[in-house]
């Protein structure tokens, strides 16, 4: 199943001109508490830090946008350049595992840098609806607008304002946040939160023109390309970087941990990690969420050969079984203990194109149009290899 999804991910990102970028598991601790903010769950208390020989602090990844951002700076990838990334991987956050909710699970990313304007966001979205097509996921996809920096700034301010009114009426969590990280409240799961926060002041009063006139080039694309999207105001995702767009998707199949996939633009952070500025937009999706939604699975490449044999043939088989694969045909000999009728049973389960019953003097082929047919040992790789191809031009 994870292959499946994998393969078809992988085929799809390099549909859009994304490559494949493979970043380490291990990061100086630093990076991710200047990348993803002090002031996050996942720095505060989801990391796995630990003091190296060295003395140096190191974490287990805890997401992969600031080891890629780290990576392209040391690369010099970045500078003048556009860049389609793609990567995939474990990921580790100390949290109570529970179902979508794991201390390693796996992410899959895009990260997309030097364009800034709201068509690389639109087309990331049109990748990630593409993949949900392929696979038969049923998600909604929420978007909203963090506006540019000096929106956020704005913002902010009146938000701490308005909820230090309100102190009395935060929990422990919101009342910290509300000096460091006081947009990171809105994403509060507290419902004793909810009607403060529902009356909170609005993002979008805030935004200048040239937010607007960002948000509204997305909107527009999207809605140009059958895109359905809810613009959802308390949408602001925790971290420090993100700027303009962020977005999510969610599915109604999830329970609690409804966000298969979730993203944004963070023009800001390249910069901070000491490169030169420069746009940048990604998002993740969580596999173990994304796979116990796919209701049409891939298909992964088939074996096209299933041989069935015993102790006194499996020399020959395994001879045969290598001229097979002379052709470029994928075969898979039983080599265990199993007698003749299980052996039928994982031949089928394999969804081997052709099955081989190769115990005797003679072989019977099965399927590719062969049942039943008898060849001899000598006659088989030509007998199979015949049948196997010209059941592909019939296709
Ligand atoms: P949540 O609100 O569920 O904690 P998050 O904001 O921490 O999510 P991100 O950091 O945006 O999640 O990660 C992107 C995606 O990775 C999530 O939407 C989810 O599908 C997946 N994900 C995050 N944390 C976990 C986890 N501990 N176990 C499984 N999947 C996870
Ligand atoms: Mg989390």
């Amino acid at each position: 199943m994870w292959t499946a999804v994998e393969s078809c991910a992988r085929t799809l990102f390099a549909g859009y001109g994304y490559q494949e970028i493979r970043l380490p598991l291990l990061e100086h601790t630093e990076l991710y508490t200047r990348a993803v903010g002090e002031v996050t769950d996942i720095v505060e208390k989801e990391m796995y830090t630990f003091v190296d020989r060295n003395g140096d602090s190191l974490s287990l990844r805890p997401e992969g946008t600031a080891g890629c951002v780290r990576a392209g700076i040391e690369a010099g990838a970045f500078h003048n350049q556009t860049q389609r990334f793609w990567y995939q991987g474990p990921m580790f956050r100390h949290e109570r595992p529970q179902k979508g909710r794991y201390r390693q699970f796996h992410q899959l990313g895009v990260e997309a840098y030097g364009m800034a304007g709201p068509d690389i966001e639109a087309e990331m979205i049109l990748l990630g609806e593409r993949l949900w097509r392929a696979l038969g996921v049923k998600t909604r996809l929420l978007v909203n607008s963090l506006g540019t920096p000096a929106c956020r700034a704005a913002y902010r301010q009146a938000l701490v304002d308005y909820l230090a009114r309100h102190a009395a009426d935060l929990d422990d969590d919101s009342r910290r946040r509300l000096e460091r990280n006081p947009l990171r409240i809105l994403d509060s799961k507290n419902p004793a939160l909810a009607d403060l926060l529902d009356a909170a002041p609005k993002l979008a009063d805030y935004w200048s023109g040239e937010a607007v006139a960002h948000f509204q080039g997305l909107t527009d694309q999207l809605t140009e390309a059958g895109v359905a999207f809810t613009v959802t105001p308390r949408l602001v995702r925790g971290l420090d970087y993100y700027t303009h767009t962020v977005f999510e998707w969610v599915s109604d199949a999830l329970g609690a941990q409804a966000t298969v996939c979730a993203g944004g633009r963070y023009d800001g952070l390249v910069e901070e990690l000491g490169g030169a500025a420069t746009p940048a937009v990604g998002f993740a999706l969580g596999l173990e969420r994304l796979v116990t939604l796919v209701t049409r699975w891939p298909q992964t490449a088939p074996l096209d050969v299933f041989v069935i044999t015993g102790t006194p043939t499996r020399r020959k088989a395994v001879a045969l079984a290598e001229a097979l694969r002379e052709h470029g045909f994928a075969v898979e000999v039983y080599l265990g203990p199993a007698g003749v009728k299980s052996q039928i049973k994982r031949a089928q389960s394999s969804g081997a194109r052709m099955t081989l019953y190769a115990q005797g003097d003679e072989i019977e082929l099965d399927g590719a149009g062969a049942a039943g047919a008898r060849v001899a040992w000598s006659e088989a790789v030509l007998a199979v290899v015949a049948r196997l191809r010209g059941q592909r031009e019939g296709e």
